[in-house]
Formats: C-alpha cells, structure tokens, sequence
C-alpha cells in the first residue's frame, strides 16, 4: 500500500493553518515546513498568504531560500497563493529592496496594487480547467500580476489582469483559496 503523499506548508507567518485544514479535509497529510530540512520530505509545496516582506526576511534568516529555490527546481507541485505568488515570482514590484523572490514562475507582481480602497474583496471567477460553479475568490491586499512570460498559462483573470496562473508544477493564485468555503483549487493542485 503507498503512503498518501505528505503536503508541505511554509509556516513561516500569514495563513498556514487554514491551508493546513483544507488540505487535511481532502485526506492529504500535511507537514509544517519552518526548517529546510523538512522541505527534503514533502510531495508537494503550499506558500501561503500573509505579507511577503515578512516571509522573505523569516526565511533568509532562517536558511530557507536556498531550500525553497532547490525545491521548486526540483520539478515537484508548488501552490503560491498571494503573497507565495509574490515569493514565486520572478520579479516583485513596490517590494522592499532586500525583499527575495524565488524566480519559479516566470511573472511580474506588484504587491497591494489594488490599492487601499479595495483592500479586500470577493469576487466570483471562471476558472479554466476547474470544474462546476464559479469559484469564490477572496483578495486581501492582492498583488497584481503585471506580465507574464511566454511559458505562462492564464487561468482566470480579475479586471482583465491574471488572477490565477501555471507554469509546468508551478501554480499561483492573487487571491486566498483557503478561504473560499470551496477547497476544488486544492483538490486540482493534490491531482497535479
Ligand atoms: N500585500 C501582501 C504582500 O505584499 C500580500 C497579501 C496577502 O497575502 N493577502 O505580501
């Protein structure tokens, strides 16, 4: 009998722990990642919301980005949702200038640019590929994604710009799909 595959979530800061619930709720066993040795032990990766600055500094300071960078070079799934999206990216804009990106997904991100009027929304998106209703999409202090590579496949867009993105195992949200009260972005991403 194989062991289900163990899901990792950076538990660093921001919203781990619901994550963590919803991916628990669809069977997967789930390992809290805070040292880069863990990251050596997990099928698959989750970088959740939070405040990217935050992460970024929490994990050079504790040794993780070499970690992350091997790992999602490592070819295995990687779901970066809002400020992970911003961790994946290849560039960050309005970012603090120490601030870190991983490089994984070939876009650019602007941090907050919906700007302060609409710090937070929800707003009903098609998905492609996702089956059934329209999906629930929460944004809190959303990144935009201002380009996207040629390798770059658009899942969803808000306003026109992409909302949701994939590049081969890599998978990136602007919104927070652990909030959505509808866990099918986690079941794609446990299927991929
Ligand atoms: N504004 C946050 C950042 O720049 C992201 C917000 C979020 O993850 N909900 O990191």
């Amino acid at each position: 009998m194989s062991a289900s595959p163990v899901v990792g979530v950076l538990a660093l800061q921001g919203a781990f722990e619901l994550h963590r619930q919803v991916l628990e709720g669809l069977g997967a066993r789930v390992q809290l990642v805070r040292r880069g040795d863990q990251l050596d032990d997990i099928d698959r990766l989750v970088l959740p919301g939070g405040e990217s600055t935050t992460m970024s500094m929490l994990a050079e300071r504790g040794g993780l980005i070499e970690p992350l960078a091997d790992f999602v070079r490592s070819g295995r799934p990687v779901l970066g949702t809002c400020a992970g999206a911003i961790l994946l990216s290849a560039q960050v804009l309005d970012g603090r200038a120490d601030q870190r990106c991983l490089g994984a997904i070939d876009l650019v991100t602007r941090r907050n640019a919906f700007g302060r009027q609409v710090d937070s929304f929800t707003i009903d998106l098609t998905i492609d590929g996702l089956g059934g209703a329209m999906f629930p999409a929460v944004c809190i202090r959303a990144p935009v994604i201002e380009s996207v590579g040629d390798g770059v496949e658009v899942l969803a867009r808000i306003d026109g710009r992409p909302a949701m993105a994939r590049q081969d195992a890599i998978m990136v949200t602007i919104f927070h799909p652990e909030l959505a009260g509808d866990a099918r972005v986690h079941e794609w991403f446990l299927d991929s």
